[in-house]
């Protein structure tokens, strides 16, 4: 028999066998930024070393063989925008997303949040906290009648424990997701109240400028005692969602859900008087109603706006 040679003339080496066979599958629960935490299906867990921006991010599935990672495909992938506008990716194979509300959210951070969770391919949920303030007790019904029909709404208080259930139920049907909401609606209150070995400061805004440059953000997989998993990553908390584009606000607005991609006479229909518009058809014939199509154009109109805005910046650049 021939011995196989390469094209240095020396043999080839043999494959190390003994890697392949201790390769084993895990899932990424913690990030480090210079090492990730894999827990293996039997419930041993592994600190591992990777590079700084090596991809991996929390959720990740991947195999481990010796210190070799390969990452396994991703179902869903969830990105955040940072202070200077930079885009992260936050965790994978998320498949809810749980938009948290309390009196003053800014209008229109709903739909924003809807629509962001529906491009990432994720099923959004709502979560109206401080239920235990008569001001927010109020805000239930206009937001039942808004949203009901698409998502589930959980009316509970982070502070008190009332109304978790449901919403630990839900998690429980084997859900993994992450919240998000402005600041002080009460994210940290809730991870800790869903997730005891949590602990984190409530009522704390965290200081970015005043941490070291390098510095790594933490992000961490967290079972629920009662079931589910429960993603946190401080970046995330703080400034939130990527933008939305028009396509995407025109195809997964809520109250939109009737109308299909393909109804209006031109793909790139943006549901504003373009001629064959079946939003427009819709509207008028009461399917979609005066207040959604409102809420629309206003969030369409910020959006035409800020696109415009950073085309003229490039421009004078
Ligand atoms: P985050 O910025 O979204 O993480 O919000 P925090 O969890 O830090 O909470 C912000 C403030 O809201 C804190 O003062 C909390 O004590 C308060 N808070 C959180 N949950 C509730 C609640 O269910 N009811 C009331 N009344 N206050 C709450
Ligand atoms: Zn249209």
């Amino acid at each position: 028999m021939k011995f196989e040679r390469n094209k240095t003339g020396r043999p080839c080496p043999a494959p190390d066998l003994t890697a392949i066979d201790r390769a084993r599958e895990g899932l990424i629960v913690a990030h480090h930024g210079i090492a990730v935490e894999v827990l293996f299906d039997d419930g041993e867990r592994r600190i591992v070393r990777v590079k700084r921006n090596s991809g991996h991010v929390v959720g990740d599935n991947v195999v481990v063989s010796g210190e070799v990672l390969r990452q396994l495909p991703r179902t869903t992938e969830l990105r955040r925008r940072d202070a200077r506008g930079g885009i992260h990716l936050v965790a994978a194979n998320l498949d809810v997303l749980g938009i948290v509300l309390a009196p003053r959210s800014p209008s229109g951070f709903i739909d924003r949040a809807i629509v962001s969770a529906l491009v990432a391919g994720l099923k959004p949920f709502l979560v109206l906290n401080k239920f235990d303030l008569e001001e927010t007790a109020e805000l239930l019904a206009p937001l039942e009648s808004t949203y009901s029909r698409s998502l589930p709404i959980f009316p509970l208080s982070a502070a008190s424990g009332s109304g978790l259930a449901p919403l630990q139920l839900f998690f429980s049907e084997g859900h993994r997701g992450a919240f998000v909401g402005t600041t002080g609606v009460g994210k940290s209150s809730l991870l800790n109240a869903l997730c005891p070995e949590i602990d984190l400061k409530v009522g704390e805004v965290s200081n970015y400028k005043s941490q070291g440059r390098h510095t790594t953000t933490v992000s961490t997989l967290h079972a629920l005692p009662g079931g589910g998993e429960l993603v946190d990553t401080p970046g995330f908390r703080d400034f939130g969602l990527v933008d939305i584009t028009v396509a995407d606000l025109a195809e997964y607005f809520p109250g939109f859900e009737e109308h299909g991609q393909n109804d209006c006479r031109f793909s790139d229909c943006r549901h504003r008087s373009e001629p064959g518009c079946a939003v427009n058809e819709m509207v008028k014939q009461g399917r979609i109603t005066a207040e959604r199509y409102a809420a629309y154009q206003e969030i369409l109109d910020e959006i035409e706006a800020s696109v415009a805005e950073s085309r003229s910046r490039n421009w004078k650049n």
